[in-house]
């Protein structure tokens, strides 16, 4: 895909919201490991759906209780909003993070297998928290792609990671909330350049409230 295509299809918007087909989406995502102007709206975008769903789920949590089902539509207009804000570029300074320092309780996968035998519990999914981990070096892919999947298997969060970043420890930031209670799979899929993936390692993922 060019970047014109990429433009002119909303490509990026479309992305985070899942509305690509999977042809479509391997072609996107091979533009966008290269190019850094998509890289920066998938990034912005993603950032601010992430700050959207972890307000609402402060609200759900203090005003109407956990309700998935009926939330499930309110959130896909909050995030159509949200990238259509993102995308005509206009700061909402309502959404940004707080600015101070704040303590990330952090967990490793790094000591762990990489084939989903151990698993890692964090607790106060209401919380912020970091997984640290590394791609495994072999066989070498150009680029990665981190899913965050629900017990269905269905990806709740896609991460795009180049080969270069790749060689170092990563660390991955999970705002506070956007995780309900639950068992989730983390995995790590190695991006041929022919958009073709292949699952290079996974972990378990036990997510609790308290
Ligand atoms: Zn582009």
């Amino acid at each position: 895909m060019e970047h014109a295509e990429a433009t002119d299809r909303m490509a990026a918007a479309r992305y985070l919201l899942d509305e690509m087909t999977e042809e479509e989406r391997f072609a996107f995502e091979e533009h966008y490991f290269g190019c850094p102007a998509c890289a920066e709206e998938v990034r912005d975008g993603s950032a601010m759906i992430d700050s959207l769903r972890a307000m609402r789920s402060q609200r759900a949590g203090s005003v109407v209780g956990f309700r998935p089902r009926t939330a499930a539509i309110p959130w896909a207009l909050a995030a159509a909003a949200a990238l259509a804000v993102v995308f005509l570029g206009y700061q909402n300074a309502a959404l940004r993070r707080a600015p101070n320092p704040q303590v990330l309780r952090s967990y490793s996968l790094l000591t762990m297998g990489t084939r989903g035998a151990n698993q890692v519990a964090i607790e106060h999914a209401g919380q912020p928290f970091a997984l640290y981990l590394d791609i495994p070096p072999d066989p070498p892919y150009p680029n990665y792609r981190i899913e965050i999947q629900d017990p269905s298997g269905t990806a709740r969060f896609a991460i795009p990671v180049s080969g270069g970043a790749a060689h170092e420890t990563l660390t991955i930031y999970i705002p506070g909330g956007v995780l309900h209670p639950g068992k989730y799979g983390l995995v790590v899929f190695g991006m041929a350049a022919n958009g073709k993936r292949s699952p290079v390692a996974s972990y378990s993922v036990v997510v609790s409230s308290n």
